[in-house]
């Protein structure tokens, strides 16, 4: 069961701010939880029917072993120096060893107002923490390193944004919550020694074998940010806020917000409606990932040399870029590397989805198995369709049969903003969470056909259009 062990709380003062959850709402109960997160932290899943189990994952009773903190970080946002952030609305209740002795932290998100609030209320809406819940396995399922999520409860209490809205308290687990901007706090406020004593923190307790060296550690830090937004291109994946206090020092996935899942391919997607200038625009991901690691080199050059520092950052592009097309010539089940015939393939394909404003999904997981429904996913441009299919399967001829190994890079169900809208829509307006269960069945192994399940593999209806999703989360 629970082994309690809370590091981050052992590190000194300035890191955080201990306290007690501040209890949102006067009757939490519980909307959904999630057995293969419980599995993470060896939690009997037996558990989630409990009084207490909706107590302690909203706030409302301590944690066992806990001792709840929120964490102390600053930021970038929006390419400007934000200066103290911090987590104003989540609080780290516990860290726990789990049976194979990896350790998990244990984060509330919505129970209540914190010392760095700042003029937010400390909640979270329902909406937020059903998308959030259902990404954050929609990832996992995918094979995308990323925070993941325990359960979704409902306060009971009215959360006031554009207009009053059902608040809930999303529970996260992740191996650790430490961002970019934890690093930045202390640099930007001259507190070296407290950089280095976060820096051997981690490598300590989550990379224990880049001990002593903290040049190969940052090395590390540059590879697993290039690879995670190499996965979340191949997605076709849009973060929306990749603000510094919003990138993981492990690589993961973490905090989602006005996240989207591309329907038809379109390199400029902006899902947050709050970034004007598309700065965090689909295609700019990897160009403001390697920019978010710089401002990470900053924050650590009174540890590591500055020229040292640049080499690690130099390697990010063709890191990026060699999984990144690993990732795509999977999808194309391309196994002999035919080098710019291969490159030229792929493009011209994405090329004709933009044209076509065609499905990413469903065209790429229909090429395992290409006939005359595949070619009308390309509406307007099939004809050319059908040319680049001929040259396509002219291409494939040596290669075997791919089907198998495609349709298991090829996620036949992503989670697509109408599939989490409806998700929202049954537990708001009926409070059934049935279609929220039977949905992140369907995230957790996309891989699968789920046969009666195809209506969650298609692009939006009509009535599901232009959905807006914005910060206020
Ligand atoms: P986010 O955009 O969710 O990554 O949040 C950016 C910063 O604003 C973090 O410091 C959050 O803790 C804080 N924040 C966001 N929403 C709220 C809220 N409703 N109440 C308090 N702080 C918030
Ligand atoms: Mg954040």
């Amino acid at each position: 069961m629970f082994k309690p062990d809370n590091v981050f709380a052992a590190l000194p003062g300035d890191f955080y701010t201990k306290m007690p959850p501040e209890k949102a709402g006067t009757a939490p109960h519980l909307v959904h939880a999630n057995a293969k997160a419980a599995a993470l932290i060896g939690l009997d899943p037996r558990e989630f029917s409990t009084p207490e189990f909706a107590e302690i994952f909203s706030g409302h009773r301590p944690f066992p072993g806990g001792e709840p903190l929120a964490m102390a970080y600053s930021g970038h946002q929006f390419g400007a120096w934000a200066g103290q952030l911090g987590d104003g609305r989540a609080l780290l209740l516990a860290q726990l060893r789990n049976p194979q002795g990896e350790l998990w932290d244990v984060q509330l998100k919505g129970a209540g107002k914190t010392p760095y609030s700042r003029f937010g209320d400390g909640r979270a809406v329902m909406r937020s923490c059903i998308r959030e819940y259902l990404c954050s396995e929609a990832m996992a399922g995918l094979g995308i390193p990323t925070t993941r999520a325990l359960c979704v409860i409902a306060t009971g209490e009215q959360v006031h944004r554009e207009t009053a809205e059902p608040g809930a308290v999303i529970t996260r687990l992740a191996r650790s919550h430490i961002r970019f901007g934890h690093f930045e706090h202390f640099h930007h406020t001259g507190r070296h020694e407290q950089v280095r004593l976060l820096a051997d923190h981690v490598i300590e307790t989550y990379m224990p074998e880049f001990s002593g060296d903290h040049a190969a550690w940052f090395g590390e830090v540059v590879k697993r940010t290039a690879h995670l937004i190499a996965a979340w291109q191949a997605a076709g994946f849009a973060h929306g806020v990749m603000n510094t206090d919003n990138m993981s020092i492990l690589g993961l996935t973490i905090d989602y917000g006005p996240f989207g899942f591309m329907d038809a391919y379109e390199p400029g997607l902006i899902c947050n409606h709050s970034d004007d200038t598309g700065r965090y625009a689909f295609d700019m991901q990897p160009a403001i990932a390697h920019w978010n690691l710089r401002a990470l080199a900053l924050a650590l050059s009174s540890l590591i040399p500055t020229p040292t520092l640049i080499a690690a950052l130099d390697t990010y592009e063709s890191l990026f870029r060699s999984r990144y097309r690993a990732l795509m010539r999977a999808k194309l089940g391309l196994v002999q590397d035919r080098g710019l015939e291969d490159d030229k393939l792929i493009a011209e394909l994405l090329n004709l989805m933009v044209q076509a404003q065609g499905d990413y999904t469903l065209i790429f997981r229909g090429l395992s198995d290409p006939g005359e429904a595949w070619l009308v996913l390309f509406s307007s441009v099939q004809v050319e369709a059908a040319v680049w299919l001929a040259r396509y399967r002219v291409r494939m001829a040596g290669e075997g049969d791919q089907g198998k190994a495609m349709n298991a890079v090829n996620p036949k169900y992503v989670l697509r903003n109408w599939v989490a809208e409806a998700a929202i829509r049954a537990v708001e307006d009926q409070g059934d969470s049935a279609p929220l269960d039977r949905i992140l069945r369907l995230v957790q192994s996309p891989f699968d056909a789920h046969p009666g399940d195809d209506a969650f593999a298609a692009p939006p209806a009509a009535e599901y259009g232009g959905l807006c999703v914005s910060c206020s989360s």
